[in-house]
């Protein structure tokens, strides 16, 4: 605790003051232009990554940056999709998944997780991202599977597919490597989708034979 007394007592004396004006706006005004959903792991600093303010990024952080697919019921991290995208009108989100990701390895390398069976539970929402990732043990692969997983999942949120439709928000999937602090845009590189489509018209019929001949 003692770090962060001292961390406390550095950012008021420091910190604070350099941008007090900036802190007497964010007192009465909350509009984040971007929602960033990266991954719990103490080493991913949305902030920094990003050399942004407060009052810039809505963030969601969850383990293994997973984001469950929209289903009925109460769910925090839909809640918090659903006020930044609704509420707050974020014109973009980040779906940031990175190098050495704990919860990517121990799902790439099929390790034990008997004893955290919440965590097992958890990483579930990954099945998709694994079922596609043919080689075993290849975590770079899973990790950036599964940002382009996540970011499907995200687009069945209603307050999403909204904004998609109405063209409102914007979708990236990234990957942050920890050693060399890059950051590959995979939205960029087009190996993601593009979910951000909407009004064409798409045959939904799979080509080839009908299927009732
Ligand atoms: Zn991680």
């Amino acid at each position: 605790m003692q770090d962060l007394t001292e961390g406390v007592a550095r950012f008021q004396r420091d910190v604070f003051p350099a941008k007090a004006e900036l802190f007497a706006h964010l007192a009465t005004h909350h509009t984040p232009h971007t929602l960033f959903i990266g991954c719990s792991d103490a080493r991913v600093v949305p902030e920094l990554i990003t050399g942004t303010e407060p009052g810039d990024l809505f963030v969601i952080r969850t383990a293994g940056n997973l984001v469950p697919a929209h289903t009925p019921g109460a769910d925090g991290v839909a809640a918090s999709i659903e006020y930044a995208v609704a509420a707050l009108g974020v014109r973009d989100i980040v779906v940031c998944g990175h190098s050495a990701c704990g919860a990517m390895t121990a799902l790439a390398e099929g390790h034990d997780l008997s004893g955290a069976p919440a965590v097992a539970t958890w990483l579930r929402h990954a099945d998709a991202s694994r079922a596609r990732t043919t080689a075993a043990g290849d975590v770079p692969a899973l990790v950036r599977q599964n940002v382009r997983a996540q970011l499907a999942n995200l687009a069945t949120h209603p307050s999403v597919a909204r904004a998609l439709a109405e063209r409102k928000v914007a979708l990236r999937g990234w990957v942050f490597d920890i050693a060399t602090g890059n950051v590959e845009d995979l939205t960029a590189t087009g190996t993601v989708e593009d979910l951000t489509a909407a009004g064409n018209v798409e045959d939904l019929t799979p080509a080839g034979p009908a299927l009732a001949a």
